[in-house]
């Protein structure tokens, strides 16, 4: 997966690389689908909802240039597997979930795959986690129409948040930088996502 999948395409961070290859993919997809963990795809977890693919959980940590003192967000906790690659690259991480089910079963999932320091919470990750921000980085794994405004108010100054920006059937995943003179988008390339339901995304 991490040569094939992510090397030989466009990911280049060692560190990024490196989380890729120890997070065992294998613990987050259900039983009936551990055969195709490390298939080049998103797969069902339940619920309507679904594992990212790797390729994309790779290219959304690159973005965030995590160098591993960092507090950072998880938006859309879903089997939990994005928030454990980013636990590898940052010193805190918060993942918030929507659906209760998911976050309960991301949580144990987390711990039993070594990964209990990741604070999995329920509720409008649209709105972000007010009472945990100023974040470093802020990763959001399901598409809204624009940023939302409450994630780019919750980044410290210098900030990086990466969201799928767009329609509920294509995206971009934008960098979004926050600086003294405003958010700035610095990076967009095409992808595609499960909508972010909520206040900040597609309502509720
Ligand atoms: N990164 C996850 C993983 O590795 O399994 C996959 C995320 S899945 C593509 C998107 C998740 O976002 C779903 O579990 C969905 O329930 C969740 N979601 C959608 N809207 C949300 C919201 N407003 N707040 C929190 N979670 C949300």
């Amino acid at each position: 997966m991490v040569e094939r999948q992510l090397r030989a395409r466009d990911i280049a961070d060692e560190r990024v690389l490196g989380a890729m290859g120890r997070v065992p993919r294998e613990l987050f997809v259900p039983q009936e689908l551990r055969h195709r963990a490390y298939d080049d795809a998103a797969l069902p977890i339940g619920d309507g909802q679904t594992i990212s693919q790797p390729y994309m959980v790779a290219r959304i940590c690159e973005e965030l240039a995590l160098r591993g003192c960092e507090r950072v967000l998880d938006v859309g906790t879903g089997s939990g597997y994005g928030a454990a690659v980013l636990a590898e690259l940052a010193a805190e991480v918060h993942s918030i979930e929507r659906v209760t089910e998911l976050a309960e079963r991301a949580r144990t999932t987390l711990g039993r795959a070594g990964y209990e320091g990741v604070e999995v919470h329920v509720g409008d990750g649209s709105l972000g986690l007010p009472e945990h921000a100023p974040f470093a980085a802020i990763a959001v794994g399901a598409a809204a129409p624009s940023a939302p405004v409450a994630l780019v108010e919750q980044l410290e100054l210098g900030g990086r948040l990466v969201v799928p920006v767009g329609r509920r059937k294509a995206q971009r995943l934008e960098l979004v930088l926050r600086l003294a003179e405003g958010p700035a988008v610095v990076r967009s390339v095409p992808c595609r996502f499960v909508p972010l339901v909520g206040e900040g995304g597609f309502g509720p």
